[in-house]
């Protein structure tokens, strides 16, 4: 994240500060005014004290994370909460639920002892009672903080956990992109409340901070899961070409330049008699023989051969890895019996994408 500086590194995990966190600084300022003398010093205490709850809550879903075998990158800390990087998402509903709910556990849990300290009968009672004033100020300040991180984290909007509890749960209904699409949709809804009451009154003006936060937040949670659905969650016969001119293996160079001005096809599938895959003939490759051979050589002597082929239940991710390793502009689909069913082309699943995107803008559109 950009404007954050490394300050440690624990169990693995970067630990990084973003500058706006000293914003903190100025919120618990009148506290410390208010404490009188040595109220500075305690307020930095305060600060410091908050500084670790929201280390300690980013922990929490870094721990839940690992427990699911996901590592943790780096976590960033900002003035309304931190930020946990980690390599992947989890995948599951459920997965995601406790990754999401840990964090703000961590406060409840917090919170739970510094009430029990505070309000403790007996001989800790006792004790407390003996703290000077300051110190009993400083515990019930950082409750209320954690019961305000507890309940802030929790707003069902992006990108705070409640969001996320949100989409899990949403994800148990229907799918991913759908409950992410809704998730969005009412964080979006709820940025736009907390915006207008910022703009109304000024007294709340850091709320609108917080809206342009969730709203953006919102926007590319959705956008992210939109692109990885369009490209990971589909089969290669969603975005297979299926209907496309193919070549007997008999054609000759004169007839495969016929076929590729009749279409818009840059990639021909070379067949044998009895229908299998046999080669690919790419235009590229085409212009280049037609340079050096006569019209009469037959397209087999230029064609693609032994390329890997893909199967129409594939997943896209692997079709378009092992496109990428093949290093051609299109690979076969072919079915069990090794029959061509369609192409897998770099051109198609660009479209895929776009088209897909355009149709979760328009329903984010509809939605908000
Ligand atoms: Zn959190």
């Amino acid at each position: 994240m950009r404007w954050s500086f490394k300050i440690a590194q624990i169990a693995g995990i970067e630990i990084r500060i973003h500058v706006t966190f000293f914003l903190l600084l100025a919120l618990v300022g009148p506290y410390g005014a208010q404490a009188g003398s040595g109220g500075t010093l305690n307020a930095l205490v305060l600060w410091l004290l908050v500084f670790l709850c929201v280390l300690l809550h980013e922990f929490g879903h870094a721990f839940a994370a690992k427990a699911y075998g996901i590592k943790t990158a780096d976590i960033t800390l900002l003035p309304i909460g931190g930020v946990a990087r980690m390599e992947r998402m989890p995948e599951k509903p459920l997965q995601e639920l406790v990754v999401a709910i840990a964090g703000p556990l961590v406060n409840l849990v917090i919170a739970i002892v510094l009430f029990a300290v505070l309000f403790a009968g007996g001989q800790l009672g006792d004790r407390m009672l003996s703290e000077p004033l300051e110190t009993r100020h400083l515990l019930s300040s950082l409750l209320v903080t954690n019961v305000a991180m507890l309940f802030f984290n929790l707003i069902p909007a992006f990108p705070l956990d409640g969001g996320r509890v949100l989409r899990a749960v949403l994800a148990t209904q229907m799918n991913y992109a759908q409950a992410t699409q809704i998730a969005a949709s009412i964080g979006q809804g709820l940025a736009l409340v907390l915006g207008m009451i910022g703009l109304l009154n000024h007294e709340y003006l850091v709320l609108i901070l917080i809206a342009v936060f969730i709203y953006m937040g919102a926007e590319s949670e959705s956008l992210f899961v939109q692109i990885r659905y369009a490209t990971m969650g589909l089969p290669v016969s969603s975005a297979m070409v299926t209907r496309f001119d193919t070549l007997n293996h008999r054609a000759t160079l004169d007839q495969a330049i016929n076929a590729l001005l009749g279409t818009s096809q840059h990639e021909f599938p070379v067949l044998d008699d009895n229908g299998g895959f046999a080669g690919l003939l790419t235009k590229h490759d085409l212009l280049v023989a037609l340079r050096k051979s006569e019209p009469d050589m037959p397209v087999t002597e230029v064609m693609l051969t032994g390329l890997p082929t893909l199967l129409p239940q594939m997943s896209l991710e692997s079709a378009f890895t092992t496109l990428r390793k093949a290093n051609v502009s299109a690979l076969p689909v072919v079915d069990h019996l090794g029959m061509l069913v369609g192409l897998f082309t770099t051109e198609n699943v660009g479209e895929l994408i776009m088209i897909q995107s355009v149709l979760g803008k328009k329903s984010h559109r509809y939605r908000s």
